[in-house]
């Protein structure tokens, strides 16, 4: 049985960063939708620019094109790992019950897994205005937490560093209340179908992975075994 773990979470809480050093470590295949529709508002036509707009003011993009680019990317591509990392998808209720269904349709029996990654989200404000990105390699760093050796510069490349267009204050703010009313939900809703865990998300990076590479450990191998069965 494939393992998926769904990564949940106010946005700046780790995630991303988490789901690099998951996927270095268990070779496992990362769908970060954030990323993927920051790639596609980049292209130039009518889709991409209503994406791009959408994400500039903090809302969500609608579920059809979203669940449209994250099937496309399963498909493709899934079967050739011991299992899928799902960052920012699901991110409402009906993104949960499209995955649900794509499980079933396509496994019928699913190995999927929700951390719910805890976070205050007046310490998510502090970090996301805080985030800078090279454009040229994508590599983030943190004003406060982990900042560049070389200033505004990117270590790696040289380039200077930007701060995401939706990391602005008050696009934060408007992300956290999208997060609220529409993905918050969905922690409910996994903890109901028991397939929930909380992590505290505010200690160290590697106190953090410590504690997820333990349980993605552990669901790899008993969701293999299960397959045995
Ligand atoms: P992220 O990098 O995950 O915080 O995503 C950045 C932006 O991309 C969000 O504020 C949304 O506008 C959009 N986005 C990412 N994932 C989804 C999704 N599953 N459904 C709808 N919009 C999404």
């Amino acid at each position: 049985m494939h393992t998926y773990v769904v990564l949940l979470g106010l946005p700046g809480a780790g995630k991303g960063t988490q789901a690099r050093r998951l996927v270095d470590s268990f070779g496992l295949y990362w769908i970060s939708t954030g990323d993927i529709l920051r790639r596609i508002a980049l292209e130039e036509h009518d889709l991409a620019q209503r994406v791009k707009s959408i994400m500039e003011s903090g809302r969500l993009v609608d579920d059809e094109t979203v669940y449209e680019v994250v099937q496309h990317y399963l498909e493709s591509e899934e079967s050739r790992y011991p299992g899928v990392i799902l960052d920012g998808f699901p991110r409402n209720l009906r993104q949960g019950e499209m995955l649900e269904n794509y499980l079933e349709t396509i496994h019928h029996e699913k190995g999927l897994h929700a951390v719910y990654f805890d976070m205050e989200p007046e310490r998510v404000v502090r970090r996301l205005t805080a985030r800078r990105v090279c454009p040229g390699c994508q590599r983030v760093y943190n004003q406060e937490s982990h900042p560049s050796s070389m200033g505004d510069l990117c270590e790696a490349c040289g380039e200077p560093l930007i701060q995401r267009a939706d990391d602005a204050e008050a696009v934060v703010r408007k992300r956290i209340q999208t997060y609220l009313e529409e993905t918050r939900p969905l922690v409910d809703y996994y903890e109901r179908l028991a397939k929930l865990v909380k992590v505290p998300a505010d200690d160290t990076e590697t106190v953090v992975y410590k504690r997820l590479a333990a349980l993605v450990e552990r669901w790899l191998h008993s969701d293999s075994e299960t397959l045995r069965l």
